[in-house]
């Protein structure tokens, strides 16, 4: 694709981000990550020009490479992946724009101790596992409430806007949309929550509909 054709392709991908969030409120605004973890940085650079901001990736080496190889853009990154205790340091040496998966009290408060040692903060989104799947990670939902409350208590270097969800792995468009209903339930019980992350290529506009105001796009965004 030609930078033209790739610019049209985006549009078209703006037009139906535009008639989901409509379909809520015309007050309803939705942020586009776009999920870099397949694509090159020429890629993304190329997806930069057009507009495109916030990334996404999902290892912190990646992200790593990435950052430091686009460093001269203003680009926003987002960490969306599972995030394993001895990657702490690795991934706070980025100063992401927001750790999207924080899955536990126990890595909450494992950051928080890293988090203070190096005087910093860093604003994060809890992970649910609304569709409780094995294979996924993220509080339960009926702990959600509670542990959200004691990430907020315990660790004050954490900053929690919200919350994060992938929606349930199945070709049934109900199952799917019971998973974001889940998580929209507990994102509205939060009050000071401003964030809710869910959709991704093939069910973003089932996710808006359901309430979410960040999507996260992969293959569709790098057109894979
Ligand atoms: C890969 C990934 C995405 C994007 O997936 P696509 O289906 O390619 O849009 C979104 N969120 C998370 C957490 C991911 O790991």
């Amino acid at each position: 694709m030609t930078q033209t054709e790739y610019k049209i392709y985006i549009d078209d991908i703006i037009r139906r981000v535009e008639s989901a969030r409509l379909k809520v409120s015309g007050h309803h605004i939705v942020k586009i990550i776009a999920v870099s973890k397949y694509s090159t940085t020429e890629e993304i650079e190329s997806l930069y020009r057009i507009g495109q901001r916030a990334f996404g990736e999902n290892k912190v080496q990646d992200l790593k490479a990435k950052a430091a190889a686009l460093e001269e853009l203003p680009l926003e990154w987002h960490f969306i992946g599972n995030l394993q205790k001895n990657k702490i340091n690795n991934l706070l040496d980025i100063n992401p724009t927001l750790f999207q998966a924080l899955d536990s009290l126990e890595l909450a408060e494992e950051l928080q101790k890293r988090l203070l040692a190096k005087d910093m903060q860093l604003d994060c989104l809890m992970q649910i596992n609304s569709a409780r799947e094995a294979s996924k990670h993220g509080v339960n939902p009926e702990d959600a409430l509670t542990t959200y409350a004691q990430i907020e208590q315990k660790c004050p270097n954490i900053q929690l806007k919200g919350v994060m969800s992938i929606g349930a792995h199945s070709k049934e468009r109900e199952v799917i949309k019971k998973s974001f209903e889940t998580t929209y339930e507990i994102y509205k019980q939060l009050p000071n929550a401003t964030i809710c992350s869910m959709g991704m290529s093939g069910d973003f506009e089932l996710a808006i509909e359901c309430g979410s105001n960040m999507i996260r796009l992969g293959s569709l965004m790098f057109n894979k």
